[in-house]
């Protein structure tokens, strides 16, 4: 029989109205369970894990994904596959994390939320759930559909380090700017087999380590000389997104460029992503990126924002070898990265 572990973080799918009736806060895993009895009707041994406190996760910190990541770890034998369940905050980062840290993953692991608690009339909880379990105990010759991390939220499944949350009033939470979705649920899940990852390493494996010292700095018309410089000339800083306009287009202007220019050279890592919603940053097809690309500054293709920062967070926690670091920025680990 299939074993699925459902991991228990926190987030609205578990929360109940706080003493005072003001705010949601996180409650328990039995009382989420309680509102799935249909959990029971499949055909999976089902076991669950929670955080000692459940967060909200705008409480997230890297801590917290390695703890996931841990638990996942020393479960992977003993389970075909893993449902974690989270706040869609931060979701698309915890997300991209995992996948960073889970190196050559042969088994689903599925993350879900919701945008109201479970124990509310119209939830969508309950079928997120429920669906997440069903599509991680998926096989095709005793072989695992999903070998990735993903997000199933309201009737689609995402490759998890692809997508950005869209709403915060929709049901439809999220979405997959330039990645298509892995799967679609309706009357029967309707998987796209062609777009879902497979790892070409033959082991799993555990890495641990995120570097915190990183930035993010979002260009905008009338920014201050004085006020990049104090950020770019910080030396507690490793590596910098920087969240440039259209494909990758920031100021021409020497005074920027050259602040820019100075930074590379002292070894900080910088990587260039769109502030659009969707396409990817092609430096040096204008010529206000051009100048960024002869600065040394890296370029982040389609990555999200969110794969973008966590990636650069794990690959510096990883090494301190700048150069190392630039390389597999520009290299497709897990499927978060469209090479043409
Ligand atoms: N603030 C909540 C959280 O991210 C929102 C949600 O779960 O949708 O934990």
């Amino acid at each position: 029989m299939t074993s699925i572990l459902i991991i228990y973080t926190g987030g609205t799918i578990g929360m109940v109205e706080s003493e005072d009736q003001k705010t949601l806060v996180p409650f328990n895993l039995d009382y989420i369970l309680s509102y799935v009895p249909e959990l029971n009707k499949l055909d999976a041994k089902l076991d669950s894990y929670s955080f000692e406190n459940p967060i909200d996760s705008s409480d997230i910190q890297p801590a917290d994904w390695t703890l996931i990541a841990k638990i996942i770890n020393e479960n992977y034998k003993a389970y075909d596959g893993f449902v974690i369940l989270h706040g869609s905050d931060t979701l698309a980062y915890t997300a991209s994390a995992l996948s960073f840290m889970l190196e050559g993953l042969k088994k689903p692991v599925i993350l879900t939320g919701s945008q109201l608690p479970i124990g509310m009339i119209r939830t969508d909880a309950r079928e997120n759930l429920i669906t997440a379990v069903e599509i991680a105990t998926q096989k095709i010759n005793d072989e695992p559909v999903v070998k990735e991390v993903a997000v199933f939220f309201e009737d689609m499944l995402y490759r998890g380090n692809r997508i950005k949350k869209l709403s915060t009033e929709a049901f439809e939470a999220f979405f997959s700017p330039n990645y298509p979705v892995l799967a679609e649920a309706g009357v029967s899940i309707n998987f796209d087999y062609s777009q879902l990852w497979t790892s070409d390493k033959s082991d799993f494996k555990l890495n641990d380590g995120f570097n915190q010292q990183v930035v993010v700095l979002t260009l905008f018309p009338g920014i201050s000389a004085e006020l990049i410089k104090s950020v770019l000339e910080n030396n507690m800083l490793k590596g910098l997104v920087l969240m440039t306009f259209g494909a990758g287009n920031g100021p021409s202007k020497p005074w920027f460029l050259d602040i820019v220019k100075a930074a590379v050279s002292r070894g900080l890592v910088i990587i260039n992503v769109t502030q659009c919603a969707m396409g990817r940053v092609e430096q040096g097809k204008y010529e206000t990126s051009l100048g960024l690309l002869n600065a040394g500054v890296i370029s982040g293709g389609d990555m999200t924002f969110e794969a973008a920062i966590t990636k650069l967070m794990f690959l510096l926690g990883q090494s301190d070898n700048s150069l190392w670091v630039k390389e597999q920025m520009v290299t497709n680990l897990r499927g978060e990265l469209s090479t043409s």
